[in-house]
């Protein structure tokens, strides 16, 4: 087993507000995982913290076994955890050669990515035409231009019409059956269920579980009252 991603008691305060309490992750490669929870469990913290762009409080995280710096370890990270911004009078694969410039990328993998999210046919078609769904599936295809080891995504379906939602779905479990580890955010216990194979399920930043998702199914009335719970929050 390779691991990708290594949590290790990690919790996060913004003042008062304890975002993240002493949670644990292991993910190895070939592994489909959620974070699921309702608004404000800490999800979106939790992935800041790894993707560094959140400081931690205190506890521990490493990547690929620890055996790189960070900084490294991050180029073989693809991760989409805001809103998909490129240039909006650019095309499709304007914006992505962009990108493979900036990075060092060859120009032959934008057709690639673009194919596999399917907006090839639209890869002429300036950003600001693309509706929420396409916006959400080109930073897919952006992320994804370097082949990294993990895709992190964070509630990639908030906002999409059922097509839009069915379609993304569709591209990440697609991604993760050539290999790619994922690492899926989300507040809908169906997409956790449909996508993921294994789960962490916060709740007010803290681990109500952590495992197999056949087992979250079988006491899915549980969970479900548990991820409405959002009284204390
Ligand atoms: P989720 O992604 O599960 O919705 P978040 O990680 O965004 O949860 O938020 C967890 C908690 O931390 C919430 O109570 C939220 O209000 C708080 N929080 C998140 N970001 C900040 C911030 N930058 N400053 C202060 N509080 C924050
Ligand atoms: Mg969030």
């Amino acid at each position: 087993m390779e691991t990708i991603l290594s949590i290790k008691n990690l919790s996060k305060n913004y003042g008062l507000v304890q975002a993240v309490k002493n949670v644990s992750l292991e993910i190895q490669k070939g592994n489909v995982y959620g974070i699921l929870g309702p608004n404000g469990s800490g999800k979106s913290t939790t992935l800041g913290i790894v993707l560094n762009v959140v400081n931690k409080t205190s506890g521990e995280y490493s990547w690929f076994g620890g055996t790189m710096q960070t900084h490294d370890a991050l180029k073989k990270v693809g991760a989409i955890i805001e809103r998909p911004n490129f240039y909006p009078y650019m095309t499709a694969q304007e914006n992505l050669e962009l990108v493979c410039k900036i990075k060092n990328i060859n120009y032959s993998k934008v057709t690639e990515k673009l194919t596999l999210v399917g907006l090839i046919d639209r890869k002429d078609s300036k950003f600001r035409t693309f509706s929420l769904g396409m916006k959400q599936r080109l930073a897919i295809a952006s992320a994804l231009l370097n082949d990294p080891e993990i895709l992190i995504l964070d509630e990639p379906t908030n906002g999409l019409d059922p097509q839009g939602i069915h379609q993304i779905r569709d591209i990440i479990k697609h991604i993760a059956s050539q290999g790619t580890t994922i690492l899926l955010a989300s507040h809908l216990l169906d997409e956790v269920e449909k996508v993921c194979s294994h789960v962490l399920i916060l709740r007010k930043g803290e681990i109500l579980y952590s495992g197999s998702v056949d087992s979250v199914s079988a006491n899915q009335g549980f969970f479900e009252l548990q991820a409405e719970d959002n009284t204390a929050l």
